[in-house]
């Protein structure tokens, strides 16, 4: 039996949730189709500046993620060569003022229940199986269930909130990003209960970098404990798999700063290191006739800016306000999906660039060292912004000011006058890009910025299964339309 649905999604988390709940809210039929059970965890970090907050409360969820008495962080310390800030998060428009970084399985967890609680049904242990195709055009998809019974939903529209090895991404045609950027930098991360929990330390998240690493401590939910991170070089994360321990002791000799906010620590309570090294940033064609693409499925950025989980409640939302208006015309969801990727484009390139500057592992360049010295100095929280999303890198530093922290830098003479003239016009060079692009506002553009983005990523091959059931669907009649032509204008 075919069930009728208004969107089928694909994935139960953020990004799937976040569409659901305000198309349920409007008396749409959405159903969400998920193949773990939750709570369920995810390879993740999990800060929040105030502008993720503030996702979690136009979801529904924030009244069950305070019930988990997680720390509220109203503040930023952030160092880099001896320059430092500390800044006051600027409050997200609707007034949040802090930010929340609560483990991956309660998160997600209240996510889901708020979801439900506003009508969108989503279904655990239901594993996406493949889409159906009417005239070029998606019409539903199969699933089967924790018995293994299968189903099949038909739906004006099917989204895949699926993740970064989106299924649904790979049926489309669109499984390889069309801009690819290759990650610098891996994570190692693990818990421990926090020597200075309930001072303004633990209201506090600290981005600490010491010559080329980074080194993160963020207080998290129940407050009282610290999740501590580190960012070297992405290598770094088999290193931690083989020896955790030696690992541990060699990163917080290379970080001082953190291993005086550590200090007092109890060993005993520390959690087992957690490591990946695979996180290239990518765009991948997110719309098209019947589907969409929301989240990691669609768009992924380097996460040593923490910008993914905010990013994904963000397209969740704002694709479904694009499409409210149209759900009942086929015709006019599958503008409003198009409308709604470039929108999310202009909306996440400077972050992309912003995370892809920062997950080169080379020491800070003198310029930025004096955007930071600056920063502490002026009452506007300028680092807080740029990881806050209240402004871009570009309205924080625009050219004069960058040209001017290069002035301060020669003066000072911390590094050689040809080093820093050097990065300063790399810089440069990389923000006159930026704007370039940003200026000619192209749909789905594949020119890198150089500086930004990184060539060497490789992207492995579709899942078997998907290839052949894309195989046999391309000799049937109803084959769904090659994948997206990636360099096409949007039309006016
Ligand atoms: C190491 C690491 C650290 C990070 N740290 C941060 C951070 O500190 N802050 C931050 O904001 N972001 C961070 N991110 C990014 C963040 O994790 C993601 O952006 C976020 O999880 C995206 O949410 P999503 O809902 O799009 O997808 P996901 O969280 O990936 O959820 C996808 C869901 O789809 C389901 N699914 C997949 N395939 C199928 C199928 N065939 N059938 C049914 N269900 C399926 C999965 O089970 C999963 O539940 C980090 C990412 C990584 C990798």
């Amino acid at each position: 039996m075919v069930e009728q649905v208004d969107v089928a999604v694909v994935g139960g988390r953020l990004a799937a949730c976040a569409l659901a709940a305000p198309l349920a809210r409007a008396g749409h039929r959405v159903v969400a189709i998920d193949r773990m059970s939750f709570p369920s965890d995810q390879l993740s970090t999990h800060l929040l500046m105030p502008a993720g907050t503030s996702e979690l409360a136009k979801l529904g969820a924030l009244p069950r993620i305070m019930a988990l008495n997680p720390s509220q962080v109203r503040w930023l310390f952030a160092t880099a060569e001896g320059s430092e800030c500390r800044e006051r998060l600027r409050p997200a428009n609707d007034g949040i003022d802090f930010g929340v970084c609560v483990p991956r399985t309660q998160q997600d967890l209240c996510v889901v229940e708020a979801a439900r609680d506003q009508g969108a049904e989503i279904r655990e242990r239901c594993t996406f199986t493949e889409l159906t195709w009417r005239a070029g055009r998606v019409s539903g998809l199969r699933y089967t269930d924790a018995e293994g019974e299968e189903h099949e939903l038909a739906a004006k529209l099917v989204v895949g909130a699926d993740g970064r090895r989106s299924n649904v991404a790979a049926q489309v045609g669109a499984w390889t990003p069309y801009r690819l950027s290759q990650n610098g930098r891996g994570l190692v991360f693990r818990y421990v209960d926090d020597p200075r929990a309930g001072t303004r330390d633990a209201e506090t998240y600290y981005a600490l970098r010491e010559g080329e690493s980074f080194g993160f401590a963020f207080p998290t939910a129940p407050a009282g404990k610290l999740l501590i991170l580190f960012m070297g070089h992405r290598d770094e994360a088999t290193e931690a798999r083989k020896d955790p321990e030696g690992y541990w002791t060699r990163k917080l000799a290379e970080h001082p700063r953190l291993r005086e906010r550590l200090a007092g620590a109890d060993p005993s309570t520390y959690t087992k290191l957690r490591s990946t090294g695979e996180t290239p940033a990518f765009f991948r064609a997110s719309s098209g006739p019947g589907w969409a693409l929301a989240g990691d499925a669609s768009h992924f950025k380097d996460p040593v800016t923490g910008q993914g989980m905010r990013d994904a409640m963000w397209m969740g939302r704002t694709l479904a306000e694009h499409l409210l208006p149209v759900v009942g015309d086929t015709t006019a969801i599958d503008i409003a999906t198009r409308e709604w990727e470039a929108h999310r484009d202009r909306h996440c390139l400077p972050a992309y660039h912003f995370a892809n500057m920062d997950t080169r592992v080379e020491v800070q360049s003198p310029t930025v060292c004096e955007l930071i010295r600056d920063a502490g100095r002026s009452t506007e929280p300028d680092i807080g912004d740029l990881f806050g999303r209240a402004r871009t890198l570009q309205e924080i530093a625009p050219l004069p000011r960058l040209a001017r922290h290069a002035v301060t830098a020669l003066v000072r003479g911390e590094r050689s006058r040809r080093e820093t003239v050097l990065t300063a016009a790399e810089e440069i060079r990389t923000q006159l890009e930026i704007r370039r692009e940003r200026h000619a506002d192209r749909f789905r553009a594949t020119r890198p910025v150089t500086g930004s983005d990184h060539p060497g990523a490789s992207w492995p091959a579709p899942p078997v299964a998907i290839r052949a059931r894309r195989a046999a669907a391309a000799s049937a009649a109803s084959a769904p339309p090659a994948a997206a032509d990636v360099r096409q204008e949007i039309p006016a």
